[in-house]
């Protein structure tokens, strides 16, 4: 991978990794004995597929699960060694790479398994499978009434090493959400059907609701994401209290100017300037994942004050009402994250855009560089970027 000048783009991401592995040692310590499974798909929630993975296995995380073939690949070309499980469905012409980089893999139809099993036979290799049951998402799994079924179907092809068994929750955000008890029951109950108990698999349905909310659905793994990069919800356990975000989005003043009252501000002139004012311009827009619809709502942080955006957002850059304030080009601008006393968190951007904080953090492409800190990198950023500790 190609590591991007840290300087040719004005903008960064910086991406605490102390405070990451902090996160993943409490859900550790909260969920034992159950095994730590990390989803890191879609860029690891824009966190950074590769330094993330490698961060996590650092830290001691048992699994890494992701959406795709193609993340999974990634990973291992890093040099990951942990298990890596691949959740969505796969096709049958991704057999050869799936056994080739020992990843591990979802069967969740009998029609699927059949596909597959004609290639595993062909390539002479049993690969590792976890068996998908939908217990109420609609989207893929078998329904637990054919989950024996499936099981007795896999087992016989006699081509996969059947290791594991999960399904995935609808809605664990709520602490007591009737339908996910529900979830956890029908769960639950297949499991106690001595064709499972019999064999030992490593059963999973947490994500992170469930580890928040239901200690009744950690059994043997969990696979929290959102928790582990430090996106807490309001009411969660006393323990969860230090688990911190560790995503910070930072530009600097690329340019300042004086307006006169009456003028418009940016594309289509939605902003009109009231009295004279200085606006301030900042190099980064929705080109990078800085969502457009923070037009005239978003705010930004320059030295340690909150300013509102003005006008609509660009494709590369957006402009700033700085009012009578005193700014400068190059200070430092904090678009999500810490800055002085005052913080910007992705839950009040996920707002202001009538999403949710996975959306938000999504959004942000491999356009922008990221910094890591480590243990040894300064808390300084201008001197961590510096250190150009970058990955894609
Ligand atoms: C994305 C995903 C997770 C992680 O979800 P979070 O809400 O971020 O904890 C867990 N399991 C599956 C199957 C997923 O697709």
């Amino acid at each position: 991978m190609p590591k991007k000048d840290l300087f040719a783009h004005p903008s960064w991401i910086e991406v605490d990794l102390v405070q990451f592995k902090k996160n993943i040692k409490i859900i550790q310590a909260h969920v034992k004995p159950s095994l730590l499974c990390l989803p890191v798909k879609a860029n690891a929630y824009g966190h950074g597929l590769c330094p993330m993975g490698l961060a996590a296995e650092e830290a001691g995380v048992d699994y890494l699960a992701v959406a795709h073939l193609q993340e999974a690949i990634d990973l291992r070309k890093a040099g990951i060694q942990i298990p890596i499980l691949v959740l969505g469905a796969i096709h049958e012409d991704q057999i050869e790479d799936l056994i080739n980089f020992e990843l591990e893999f979802t069967i969740s139809s009998i029609y699927k398994a059949n596909l597959v099993a004609e290639k595993c036979k062909k390539k002479g290799s049993k690969p590792k499978i976890h068996l998908e049951i939908d217990t109420g998402m609609q989207r893929t799994g078998v329904k637990p009434s054919s989950g024996r079924e499936l099981f007795s179907h896999v087992k016989q092809l006699n081509c996969f090493t059947i290791i594991g068994i999960y399904s995935h929750f609808a809605k664990a955000d709520e602490p007591n959400d009737p339908f996910t008890l529900k979830q956890i029951e029908e769960f639950r109950k297949l499991l106690e059907d001595p064709i499972f108990s019999e064999t030992k698999l490593l059963c999973h349905i947490a994500n992170s609701g469930g580890v928040t909310f239901f200690k009744e659905s950690y059994l043997d793994m969990v696979r929290p994401c959102l928790l582990a990069l430090g996106y807490v919800p309001e009411n969660a356990p006393k323990t969860f209290q230090q688990i911190k975000p560790c995503f910070s989005v930072k530009s600097k003043v690329s340019y300042f100017k004086v307006v006169e009252a009456g003028c418009g501000i940016s594309y289509n002139h939605t902003y009109i300037t009231k009295k004279q004012t200085r606006i301030v311009t900042i190099p980064i827009g929705y080109g990078d994942g800085y969502r457009r619809a923070l037009s005239n709502r978003g705010s930004v942080l320059i030295r340690g004050i909150k300013f509102p955006v003005c006008g609509t957002i660009c494709m590369d850059q957006f402009m700033v009402d700085i009012g009578e304030q005193e700014i400068h080009v190059g200070d430092e601008v904090v678009l999500i994250g810490k800055q002085g006393d005052q913080e910007l968190p992705a839950s009040e951007i996920a707002a202001l855009c009538d999403t949710n904080i996975y959306e938000v953090l999504c959004f942000f492409n491999n356009r922008i560089p990221r910094i890591y800190l480590t243990e040894s990198s300064t808390t300084n950023p201008k001197e961590a970027r510096l250190q150009k500790k970058t990955a894609k």
